[in-house]
C-alpha cells in the first residue's frame, strides 16, 4: 500500500518526523522541497505535490528548503522500527523475513516501506 496525498498532508500538517525519508513536499509556488517534518509554514494542497525521492525534486526544478533542509540525511526513524532494532540487538536469534514474524506484522506499511527504503539490505 502506498501512501495516499490525504495521508502525506496530514502527515506535514503534523510535522511527523517518522514520515522522513519517505517523501519529500514539493511546493509549486515557491519552488521549494521540503520533508515531511519542516517546521514552516503549510502551503494548501492543491500547491502541493508529494515526490518521493529528493532527485525528483531538483530534477524537476525544485530548490531545498532552507529550515528543514531535505538533503541532509535522516536521523529519526519510526517508533515500531527503532523497538524492533531494539529487539533484534537483544535477541541475536530473532530472524526478520519477508514471510513475517510477529514484530514485522506489527508494522504499518509505511514503516515497512520506510525500511526498505533506509535499509536497502536483505533482512534474515
Ligand atoms: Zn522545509
Amino acid at each position: 500500500m502506498e501512501l495516499s496525498k490525504a495521508e502525506m498532508y496530514q502527515a506535514i500538517l503534523e510535522k511527523d518526523t517518522s514520515f522522513e525519508g519517505l517523501f519529500f513536499t514539493a511546493v509549486k509556488t515557491i519552488g521549494i522541497f521540503c520533508k515531511p517534518s519542516c517546521p514552516a509554514r503549510k502551503p494548501k494542497i492543491e500547491n502541493v505535490e508529494f515526490l518521493f525521492s529528493s532527485k525528483d525534486c531538483l530534477l524537476k526544478g525544485y530548490r531545498p528548503c532552507k529550515v528543514c533542509k531535505p538533503l541532509e540525511p535522516v536521523k529519526s526513524m519510526p517508533l515500531e522500527i527503532r523497538k524492533l532494532l531494539k529487539e533484534m540487538v537483544s535477541n541475536p536469534d530473532l530472524k526478520i523475513n519477508d514471510r513475517g514474524l510477529p514484530i514485522k506484522s506489527r508494522l504499518k506499511c509505511w514503516e515497512t516501506q520506510w525500511l526498505s527504503v533506509q535499509w536497502p539490505v536483505p533482512m534474515g
